[in-house]
């Protein structure tokens, strides 16, 4: 699927709507979930707006790379020992904005598996 960034989430890198960002580069952002699940719940976005994981191709090897390097220290600034990085792509799997994003979730303990 396709997107042109008309989503939350690009109108939060067009500066359209605010976020609680603690993290930004030139590739990416990281922000604040607003409906947290755990005391620590956070998104890492690319500022290209691919709509899923299911999009993306060898070009974007590097990118997703980075992605999961960001969630990883933006869950070590946060004070967090363990978390857990999900990315949910497509609508079965309870993607609800289609621009790819990794949630950044802890500070609880966490079950398995997810509903
Ligand atoms: P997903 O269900 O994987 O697509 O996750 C989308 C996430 O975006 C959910 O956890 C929402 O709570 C979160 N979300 C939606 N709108 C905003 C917003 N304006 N700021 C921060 N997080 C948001």
């Amino acid at each position: 699927m396709a997107t042109d960034g008309d989503t939350v989430f690009g109108k939060i890198l067009r500066g359209e709507i605010p976020c609680d960002q603690v993290y930004g580069d030139d590739l990416c952002i990281a922000f604040r979930d607003v409906q947290p699940q755990a005391p620590v719940h956070l998104l890492v976005i690319p500022r290209e707006p691919i709509a899923q994981l299911g999009d993306a191709g060898p070009e974007h090897q590097a990118l997703l790379g980075h992605l999961l390097l960001v969630a990883a220290e933006v869950a070590r600034q946060q004070g967090l020992a363990s978390w857990r990085t999900v990315i949910n792509s497509g609508l079965e799997a309870g993607q609800t904005v289609f621009h790819l994003h990794v949630h950044v979730i802890g500070g609880r303990p966490l079950t398995w598996p997810p509903g």
